[in-house]
């Protein structure tokens, strides 16, 4: 179980987000960022958006919690 802070985003949030794999975490930061932050589909499907969340995930996920395959992606 991957667990990231919405505000180590870029997005001023208190809100959590979180999902097994990185897949799943991206799916859920993308109905998140819809769904709270006002996005549009483009604007969360956006590949510099999927870039930098997937970078922010790669920071933030901590190793004891997760497999080490999801860091190598
Ligand atoms: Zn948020």
């Amino acid at each position: 179980m991957i667990t990231i802070p919405c505000g180590d985003l870029g997005d001023p949030c208190g809100g959590t987000v979180s999902g097994e794999t990185m897949d799943d975490v991206v799916r859920e930061i993308q109905n998140h960022a819809i769904d709270i932050h006002g996005y549009t589909v483009e604007q969360a499907g956006a590949p510099e958006k999927l870039e930098l969340w997937r970078g922010a995930i790669r920071q933030t996920a901590r190793p004891a919690e997760t497999r080490t395959n999801l860091l190598d992606l």
